[in-house]
């Protein structure tokens, strides 16, 4: 994972606090769906442009890094130690 897909927000919650200047990021928009979203001059054009499946930057998968998440978020090791065995 990179800088851009670590910090992957709700797409409800990017609809409701986003502001003018935001940068591109990605919306989760399902348990395992992604899109691009793209701030415009238009409130009306603002949202997700392209659904994805992977980081454009550094090409992670999102649907397993989501899964990888919900995993070590329900498991008391890795919550533990920080890792799995
Ligand atoms: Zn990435």
């Amino acid at each position: 994972m990179c800088d851009f897909c670590n910090n992957i927000k709700d797409i409800k919650y990017i609809e409701e606090h986003h502001s003018w200047e935001q940068e591109p990021e990605i919306a989760q928009t399902g348990e395992s769906t992604f899109g691009l979203w793209v701030e415009c001059d238009d409130y009306y054009y603002s949202g997700i442009v392209m659904k994805i499946n992977f980081c454009p930057m550094c090409g992670a998968d999102l649907a397993q890094e989501a899964y990888l998440k919900r995993e070590r978020a329900n498991n008391p090791y890795y919550q533990k130690y920080g890792f799995d065995f």
